[in-house]
């Protein structure tokens, strides 16, 4: 059993389908969903905002490779097109973090890296995490610390970047 905590972010057409189509995919093996946020992008690159948010989920069945390729077929079917770094996307589905059963999935490849290495330095991750799972911790060169304390270490000018929206994910109600 694996359970992740996904970031998903859009800022390119339909932003909210996109972001309503992971959870959609995840069906029955979603957990937790936060609010969506809205945040100015990052990097320097001119584009408009993101829609953001985080998902949490478990599957008996799938590893955490598993979950990246589930992710990036979803991107693909979005038609990203992975173009400039930092650049605009229809849909980015990022593992932040991938636990199997009660032990914390560290990994150092390119291909995957656990827990994802921005996490800790991104607003638009911590926030909505927080409101996902506010008991939610994240081990960061070997420092686990409650990611309240990661999100109180950013810049408030990271913070006042992502701004709460009145737009919601839904989830599907269990089938009899
Ligand atoms: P990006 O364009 O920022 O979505 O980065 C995608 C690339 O990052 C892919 O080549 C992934 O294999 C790699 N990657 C490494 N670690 C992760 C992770 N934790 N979540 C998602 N992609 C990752």
């Amino acid at each position: 059993m694996t359970r992740v905590v996904l970031s998903i972010g859009s800022n390119v057409g339909d932003r909210l389908t996109r972001l309503q189509s992971v959870v959609d995919a995840l069906g029955d093996s979603v957990r937790a969903v936060s609010p969506i946020y809205e945040t100015d992008a990052w990097g320097g690159v001119e584009q408009g905002p993101f829609l953001n948010a985080v998902l949490i989920a478990d599957d008996p069945d799938r590893d955490c490779h598993d979950w990246l390729r589930w992710g990036q077929e979803l991107e693909q079917a979005a038609d990203r097109v992975r173009g400039q770094r930092w650049g605009p996307r229809t849909l980015d589905v990022d593992i932040v973090t991938c636990h199997d059963g009660d032990t914390e999935v560290r990994s150092a490849t390119a291909e995957l890296t656990l827990p994802h290495p921005y996490a800790h330095l991104r607003a638009f991750v911590l926030m909505p995490w927080l409101v996902a799972d506010p008991a939610a911790t994240l081990t960061v060169a070997d420092t686990t610390r409650p990611i309240s304390l990661w999100l109180e270490d950013l810049d408030p000018a990271e913070r006042s970047g992502v701004r709460l929206t009145d737009l919601t994910l839904h989830t599907e109600p269990a089938a009899d």
